[in-house]
């Protein structure tokens, strides 16, 4: 900028400041987006930051490298910069940025908020999975109208952030994946057309997924996920016979197109058989195959398409991990798309029902809670069981809207039992991941409770193991913001999931539920060593234990005798209707 530009722009009123501001920032929105270079991209955006602040400032791009620059590492680099830090691009913030910002950096990456300051502004700047952070410092004061230019102008920066990326990948679907440098699914399809048209008997497409790979990212770091990620790569390149095809189609899911002698399920085990050494870690991998096999007719896509129904009806199945695809799953999957299309619409006509069940104190007996349970009457008057139904509406989102209206319904019948004299029971709702994500949760909760003036500490939440492994960030945060607010945090299902220890003592928690397929077969050895551990896990987190699914007299005095303080179960009591939860409350006696 010259000097006499910076003269006349100190002479202007604030509003006409404002104006020029506003018309550099739109004379700038639609950039053709030229350069497939993201240096010369961040270049860019500084550019048009130096035009539109009139006061000096220093500024930095930062990105994971590895997600925005295709290299396999997950250490935040520079990757735009102003003069200061202008050698600095493509180093380690580490090295290279001052204390402070480092730590507003690594605080915006985080919690993907923005945060402007008088001498400074954050911006998280977002597509898919890919992020970037935009710091910038200015050495004297932002004023209103700076600030005010500086809102719109990363208003501006993300959009286009968004659109370059998104350019960025349609130019580049054709390549490899960046990390194992296999094709990626585009590349795959194409790949499954040659096939095609060089069409073989006994051609078959499997796609392999590697189990609980997101507990090694969130256990032991992304660094170590890819780790393992190129090491199954590389094993499946040199133990398949040449001429396979291989690519990596998502995440942890490998797609291979071959001979069905060749890549037969029981060679794919075989190469996972010896566990993967990465670093100091050794890592037994499981996997899931989902197999479709090929023909001359039909699209790419609908054969990629059945190998994934294949895929994940072997996911959700518990005893088979490998699936060959047939029609009858398409089946499947189209009357799970109408008992959804029936759920939504009973939930909209208000059809669906809270029901709850006690939750007693293993010592007296006595209940000392309640659990809030969805129950859904069909058309044809059966109740279908939520273990179907809460998993398509976690598939289709719809569990955001039924889970708060769970949540509304079980606060107002706290606030009635209390009112009819159990001025002690607490009230615990289920809460799914979904609801996690969704930003207004936090504040509904609260809203809720304030709203219907019930006693935030008779509130608990149950989460399973899976949401905190799902979204660890998130709910953490989420979880201390409850916490704090009064709510009491329950971790259900408990020793079915696969957490780390490390997040568990994250969370603050106040009661583990200890699975009822624990509870339910306590003769087994395995089984009482299971509850055992959990229990005294329970005790070193200071947390109050519940047993769920107690049926008999001798399960509820075996789990007494093991420590734990509370149950839940057909023993004590069914989960019953809202109308009958009063006179069950008053006629309940401790058999
Ligand atoms: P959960 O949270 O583990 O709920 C306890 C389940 O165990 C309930 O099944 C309950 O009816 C059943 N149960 C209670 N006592 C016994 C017993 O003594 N023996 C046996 N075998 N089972 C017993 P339900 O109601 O079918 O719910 C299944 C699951 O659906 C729940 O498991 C929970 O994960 C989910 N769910 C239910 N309501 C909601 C909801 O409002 N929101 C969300 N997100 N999930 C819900
Ligand atoms: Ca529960
Ligand atoms: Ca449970």
């Amino acid at each position: 900028m010259t000097k006499a530009t910076v003269l006349s722009i100190s002479n202007l009123s604030d509003s006409q400041r404002l104006m020029r501001g506003i018309a550099l920032i739109n004379q700038h929105t639609v950039e053709p987006p030229s350069s497939p270079s993201l240096h010369s991209f961040f270049a860019k955006q500084l550019e048009l930051i130096k035009l539109v602040l009139d006061i000096p400032f220093e500024a930095v791009f930062c990105s994971r490298a590895g997600h925005l620059i295709e290299t396999p590492s997950n250490n935040v680099i520079v990757v735009g910069a102003t003069l200061a830090h202008r050698d600095e691009v493509y180093e380690n913030v580490d090295s290279s940025l001052s204390l402070r910002m480092l730590k507003l950096m690594y605080t915006c990456f985080e919690t993907q908020t923005d945060n402007f300051s008088s001498d400074y502004a954050v911006v998280y700047l977002n597509y898919s999975s890919l992020d970037a952070v935009l710091l910038l410092e200015t050495s004297e004061p932002v004023d209103a109208i700076n600030l005010l230019l500086l809102k719109s102008l990363t208003v501006q920066i993300s959009i286009k952030f968004h659109s370059f990326n998104l350019f960025k990948k349609l130019k580049t679907t054709t390549f490899k994946d960046w990390l194992t440098k296999l094709p990626n699914r585009s590349e795959f399809l194409n790949q499954i057309s040659k096939a095609k048209s060089d069409y073989q008997q006994s051609m078959i497409i499997a796609l392999v997924d590697i189990k609980h790979f997101s507990d090694i990212n969130d256990g032991l770091g992304l660094d170590i996920g890819n780790s393992v990620l190129l090491d199954v790569a590389n094993r499946l390149r040199q133990e398949l016979p040449k001429g396979t095809n291989i690519g990596r189609i998502t995440g942890d899911v490998f797609g291979i197109i071959g001979n069905e002698k060749d890549i037969a399920a029981e060679n794919i085990h075989k190469i996972f058989s010896k566990s993967f050494q990465i670093g100091p870690h050794c890592l037994p991998i499981n996997v899931n195959i989902g197999i479709c096999s090929l023909t001359k007719d039909g699209d790419s896509s609908d054969f990629l398409r059945g190998a994934t129904i294949a895929l994940n009806t072997a996911k959700a199945s518990n005893s088979e991990n490998v699936i060959v695809y047939d029609t009858q799953m398409e089946a499947n999957s189209k009357e799970r798309l109408q008992t959804l299309r029936d759920l939504q619409s009973d939930f909209e006509s208000q059809k669906l029902e809270v029901w709850y069940q006690p939750q007693v104190d293993l010592i007296s007996e006595e209940i000392v809670g309640l659990e809030a349970l969805v129950r859904w009457k069909n058309a044809d008057g059966d109740y279908v069981s939520p273990e179907r139904f809460i998993p398509l509406a976690e598939y289709s989102g719809l569990i955001v809207d039924i889970g708060e209206w769970v949540f509304e319904e079980a606060i107002k019948t706290l606030k009635m039992v209390r009112t009819s004299g159990f001025s002690n029971l607490r009230m615990a709702v289920n809460v799914s991941v979904l609801q996690f994500r969704d930003i207004n949760f936090v504040n509904f909760i609260k809203q809720t409770i304030t709203k219907h003036q019930v006693n935030p500490a008779l509130v608990e939440l149950e989460i399973t193991e899976g949401v905190v492994m799902d979204e660890p960030q998130i709910v953490v945060i989420a979880l201390h913001d409850l916490k704090s607010f009064g709510v009491t945090i329950a971790i259900d299902d408990f020793g079915t999931g696969f957490s780390s220890m490390s997040y568990l003592q994250k969370l603050p928690l106040d009661r583990l539920k200890v699975d009822r397929s624990f509870v339910s077969d306590l003769n087994d050895k395995k089984n009482k060593v299971i509850v055992q551990s959990i229990l005294s896990l329970g005790v070193q987190l200071g947390l109050v234990t519940i047993a769920e699914g107690v049926e008999t007299r001798s399960q509820a005095s075996m789990m007494l005798r093991m420590g734990a303080d509370e149950a839940q179960g057909y023993l004590f009591s069914d989960a019953v209707r809202s109308d009958e939860l009063m006179s069950m409350l008053i006629n309940y006696k401790v058999s």
